[in-house]
């Protein structure tokens, strides 16, 4: 039986047949990598194919001995479904395609995929980027979020939706994509080094104090 995580899959509740998660940038699929997906499912008889709320295609119900194979004809990687890691990062179209969008939500995601995507910290955690304040990829109930302005992001940290769910606050306001990575480096850094093993930040940001949080992140 593989541990969790391992190869990829996820074990499933009969104990016996494995997910595996292939990572998604941002939910974004070429028509080949859809077509690839559906004939993964098809030739190892997949229990089913589930859009999952970190906006990916889970392969459901396949063989043990069969994982490897699955990954070898996707050519694809995992995601990071499990574990003390990013997550996911999810966005919405923002600028690029939304007529409400007021900063490009899927520029500063791929950038925050490209550096975080399976990053270790001491919980698991989420990023939400939404391109305006109707926060569509609800940052506010993610780790770290940002949110799209007029005069540049928001940035709010400390959300999640889990059993204890919190909302996020404001940390900064106005900046840039570069200033927000910015923002964003500081906080895994200040949070990797500070954090307890399995404190998810908002429970981090409430036993330092949100002030003194803020003045660490930001000085
Ligand atoms: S959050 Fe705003 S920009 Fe993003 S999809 Fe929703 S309405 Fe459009």
């Amino acid at each position: 039986m593989l541990k969790d995580g391992e190869k990829g899959a996820v074990l499933q509740r009969d104990k016996e047949t494995y997910a595996i998660v292939p990572h998604l940038p941002l939910g974004m699929i070429t028509p080949d990598q859809l077509r690839k997906i559906a004939d993964v499912a098809e030739k190892f008889d997949a229990a089913a194919l589930k859009i999952t709320s970190a906006a990916r295609i889970a392969i459901i119900g396949l063989r043990e001995g069969d994982v490897d194979l699955a990954w070898q004809e996707l050519g694809m990687d995992p995601g990071a479904a499990v574990g003390m890691c990013v997550r996911s990062i999810k966005a919405c179209p923002g600028t690029s395609v939304c007529r409400l969008g007021q900063q490009d939500a899927l520029e500063l995601g791929r950038d925050l995929d490209e550096k975080y995507h399976g990053y270790k910290v001491p919980s698991k955690f989420k990023i939400g980027v939404s391109g305006c304040p109707n926060q569509c990829a609800e940052s506010t109930i993610k780790d770290l979020g940002f949110i799209g302005r007029k005069n540049g992001w928001t940035v709010v940290v400390g959300g999640n939706a889990a059993s204890k769910p919190r909302l996020a606050e404001k940390l900064a306001s106005d900046l840039s994509t570069e200033q927000a990575l910015h923002v964003a480096d500081k906080i895994f850094a200040y949070y990797r080094e500070n954090g307890k093993k399995g404190e998810r930040l908002g429970k981090f940001i409430d036993r330092t104090g949100f002030d003194a949080f803020k003045y660490s992140v930001l000085s």
